[in-house]
């Protein structure tokens, strides 16, 4: 039985009779970027995320990118962030001319530290970029009394986390933007790319409306300097359909990461993902600690069971950001030992996951 990390064609199999109908409607009316479908889309999201207003961009990336804008983010700012994330996180400061400031992660939790951001928080600083990775929020109280206290901007990369939440309170309301992404592997994935960014704040949603239109008003006019960032028609709509599922969609994620806590709690030299109370995590990926990780992994592909490495190396040790560059001992000791199992609920049943346990155990016993 081989074992996967995940199965799109499966995922969308119970839904195909509706995408097809869902292009065919869009393909018939032949208005293609930012219409009805996409604003339709903005209002469920928001929605389901507990935030007042959603703005359809081109990526999750691009969320970013237009948020950090918003908050009004220039060349030679600065920007703290976790240097354990994917690179889009940083991409966003970088392609402002702003500059990233790395700052360690909690070991448990994988999020940014907030006893680090505030030794990092100075004159400089812009924004403050939580991710909440894996889909567990990152500890925003403490991020936001800080940002307050300086006047930072909080924008939360939620890209891994549509529908967590953190004191019964959802991902992307915490701060002052929060940025999803519809990449196809997201837990809400498009048939293509497409983004987010979402906000309470009347202004800030005026300026991203915006933003992601070269920053023009009616006709050949503009009010500021913006992007190219649209949504398409066909993937809001899309997005719509899988809307729908999404609540059962992370309940089966739950419940694969609750198997797993069980059958993997005891095992020695594997850490379970750490989860406090208040947390709502919605696993988009179940990611344990393990002692000879490589070698588990080898284990694991020798009995058909797909498992993944998010991130082998942080940012601030990537060539690319050595500018950047400092020591930041816990993301780098994390990524040594982090392991991702396989979780989506099209792939993992009771069978699956008992057989990926006694996998992971049989390599620790051998
Ligand atoms: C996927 C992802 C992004 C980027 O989203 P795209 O839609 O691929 O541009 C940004 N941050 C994190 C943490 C992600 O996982």
């Amino acid at each position: 039985m081989a074992i996967r990390m995940l199965d799109i064609q499966a995922q969308l199999g119970p839904i195909q009779d509706q995408l097809e109908a869902a292009a065919a409607r869009v393909l018939r009316k032949g208005h293609f970027i930012l219409g009805e479908e996409v604003e339709a889309l903005e209002r469920e999201v928001a929605a389901h995320c507990g935030v007042r207003y959603g703005v359809g961009v081109a990526s999750g990336t691009d969320a970013l990118l237009l948020a950090l804008a918003a908050a009004g983010v220039q060349r030679g700012d600065e920007v703290i962030t976790t240097p354990f994330t994917y690179v889009a996180t940083v991409q966003a400061v970088t392609h402002l001319g702003a500059r990233p400031v790395f700052v360690d992660i909690d070991p448990r939790t994988f999020n940014l530290d907030p006893e680090q951001v505030k030794r990092a928080i100075g004159r400089r600083t812009r924004a403050i970029i939580p991710v909440h990775l894996f889909g567990q929020c990152a500890e925003m109280d403490a991020i936001n009394d800080l940002a307050a206290r300086r006047n930072v901007a909080v924008v939360e990369d939620s890209a891994q986390a549509v529908g967590a939440t953190y004191h019964g309170r959802g991902a992307c309301g915490l701060g002052h933007m929060g940025c999803l992404s519809f990449y196809p592997t997201k837990n809400l994935g498009a048939c293509g790319d497409g983004g987010m960014v979402l906000t309470n704040d009347e202004e800030l949603y005026q300026r991203l409306r915006l933003l992601r239109v070269h920053g023009r008003a009616d006709g050949y006019f503009y009010l500021i300097d913006g992007f190219n960032s649209r949504l398409d028609e066909i993937q809001a709509a899309f997005l719509r359909i899988k809307m729908r599922a999404l609540g059962d969609y992370t309940e089966g994620r739950r419940r694969n990461a609750a198997r797993y806590d069980e059958m993997l709690g005891e095992v020695p030299f594997v850490t379970t993902p750490h989860v406090p109370s208040y947390n709502r995590h919605v696993y988009h990926q179940y990611s344990i600690l393990a002692d000879r990780r490589d070698d588990l992994r080898e284990h694991l592909k020798a009995h058909g069971i797909d498992s993944a490495v998010y991130y082998p190396l942080p940012l601030h040790q990537q060539e690319i950001y050595r500018a950047f560059h400092r020591r930041l001992p816990v993301a780098e000791a994390t990524c040594q030992r982090i392991l991702a199992l396989p979780i989506a609920p099209e792939v993992v049943g009771e069978d699956e996951a008992r057989t990926v346990c006694d996998t992971v155990r049989g390599f620790y016993k051998g």
